[in-house]
């Protein structure tokens, strides 16, 4: 499909489930030169990231642990402003290599957050690993170690993400018409 509609907005195809399929598995490549034996625990934040961390895992294919986490999305313009823990991890995460898993860093201030928090409670180090990034928007101090896409700062659907809970089953990825 070329364009979807979700709700009251269009979307145009942007990047194919076949372009999506390669990146991910240049990822998992890359990730698995760099950990090697060690025994890191995968988090992947939910629930945009499902889809992405279902691929990233299968390419992955070895014995790693996995395991799920949700925040709420930072909202507003000030650093001061929460993120919220909705679905707390249940892993002990004490001494460990914590690789987020992430659907897109915008802002980055959600991920900046909960990576702050996981040192805090005593990760020995917190890598994130991002389907897309749109670098122009960033406004956190953080780079993200594994990206899958560098994009423009649309506002994106499909492959996990929603537009309003809608969109999240598509397999490619959709950018919105202005
Ligand atoms: P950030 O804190 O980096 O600004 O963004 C955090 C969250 O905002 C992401 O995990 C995602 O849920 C949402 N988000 C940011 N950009 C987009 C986008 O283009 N499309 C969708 N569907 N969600 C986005």
């Amino acid at each position: 499909m070329d364009t979807i509609r979700l709700r009251d907005k269009e979307f145009s195809l942007f990047i194919t489930e076949q372009e999506i399929r390669e990146a991910i598995t240049k990822m998992a490549t890359r990730i698995k030169a760099d950990i090697k034996e060690s025994n890191p625990l995968f988090v992947s934040v939910l629930n945009g990231a499902f889809m992405f961390t279902a691929e990233l895992m299968r390419e992955l294919d070895g014995p790693y642990e996995l395991t799920f986490a949700r925040y709420s999305s930072y909202k507003g313009t000030s650093t001061s402003g929460e993120v919220k823990e909705i679905v707390p991890l249940q892993t002990d995460i004490r001494g460990r290599m914590v690789i987020l898993l992430e659907d897109i860093i915008d802002t980055g201030l959600t991920m900046e957050f909960v990576m702050k928090k996981l040192l805090d409670e005593g990760a020995a180090e917190v890598r994130v690993a991002t389907m897309l990034f749109k670098p122009e928007a960033l406004k956190a101090l953080l780079k993200p170690d594994y990206v899958g896409f560098e994009i423009p700062t649309d506002f994106i659907v499909g492959h996990g993400l929603d537009y309003d809970e809608m969109g999240r089953s598509y397999k490619d990825i959709y950018k919105l018409n202005e």
